[in-house]
């Protein structure tokens, strides 16, 4: 692999090892059926919440003895308590989708990665990673007098966090587009007398309800002319496929918190 790192590279199985974090909710199904359509990889543990007993459910640390990468769709403090588990064992990686994550959260991820790879994405689709470039470019184009910048997301009705991790990665690359900090930028809720709308301020909208897998737009909004950009996820199972895929990309690699962009080489 020719890595610099001083850690030393694990040896890779063939297939690749696979446990999945989460095993019993809905992305846990959907990564178990994407590692099970392809060949090269084999779903050899599953584990989930501690202390919860089902048919083919393993504890946690003997799942980390059977595998090369944890896939983990779970909840923020189980990703950050796992990957401190997972870099105290050494020699697995791991991929990490659960969303809602903070800045306190990702440091602690931050610091487990000094010593594992890892690729944490709020989106592992190609379609949305695509989009985020779009977004950045439309943003870097049609300046604040004259467009302003929204964000809606759609999800299900059993979904926890909002906005959407997408969405705000959606934020990030607006923000980065026109230069500024979308801490500072960002409008994440409306309500009563707002005034009128802040000149080059990025706001945020949110629909929950029934079965909706994810919807994303942003509009450039000017006086004469709307431009929205949009993504519509039909099937959880594409997540699940671009995680199986970061899997493949992540095994072996040098220590550090990567994303999609790395794994799709969409990197500017
Ligand atoms: P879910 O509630 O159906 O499943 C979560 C599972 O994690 C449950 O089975 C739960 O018991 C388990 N869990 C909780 N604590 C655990 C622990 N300590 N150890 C192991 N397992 C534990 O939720 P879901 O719809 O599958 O979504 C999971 C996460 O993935 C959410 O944060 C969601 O927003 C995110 N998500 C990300 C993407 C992406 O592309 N990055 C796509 C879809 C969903």
């Amino acid at each position: 692999m020719g890595s610099a790192s001083p850690t030393p590279e694990p040896v890779l199985s063939t297939p690749l090892r696979i446990s999945i974090a989460g095993a019993l909710g809905r992305m846990g199904q959907a990564v178990e059926a994407a590692v099970s359509a392809r060949d090269d990889m084999v779903v050899t543990a599953r584990f989930d919440r501690p202390g919860l007993e089902a048919p083919g459910i393993v504890t946690v640390e003997e799942a980390l003895v059977l595998c090369d990468v944890v896939i983990d769709f779970t909840t923020p403090a189980a990703s950050v308590a796992l990957t401190r588990m997972v870099a105290a064992r050494g020699g697995v990686a791991m991929i990490i989708g659960t969303t809602g994550l903070t800045e306190e959260d990702l440091a602690q991820i931050d610091a487990s990665a000094a010593t594992m790879p890892i690729v944490q994405a709020g989106n592992f689709s190609l379609g949305v990673n695509m989009l985020m470039g779009l977004v950045a470019q439309a943003a870097r184009a049609l300046g604040p007098d004259a467009y302003d910048i929204e964000i809606f997301e759609a999800h299900h009705r059993r979904k926890v966090d909002a906005p959407s991790g997408t969405a705000l990665m959606l934020g990030e690359a607006a923000a980065s587009g026109r230069g500024v900090d979308l801490a500072e930028a960002s409008v994440r809720v409306r309500d009563g007398i707002t005034g009128p709308r802040e000149p080059g301020t990025i706001g945020f909208s949110v629909q929950r309800g029934g079965g909706i897998i994810g919807e994303h737009s942003v509009s450039f909004a000017a006086e004469d002319e709307i431009l929205t950009l949009s993504h519509s996820a039909r099937d959880r199972g594409l997540f699940a496929r671009g995680a199986a895929e970061a899997a493949r990309w992540v095994a072996g690699r040098p220590p550090g918190r990567y994303d999609m962009m790395d794994v799709l080489s969409l990197k500017a």
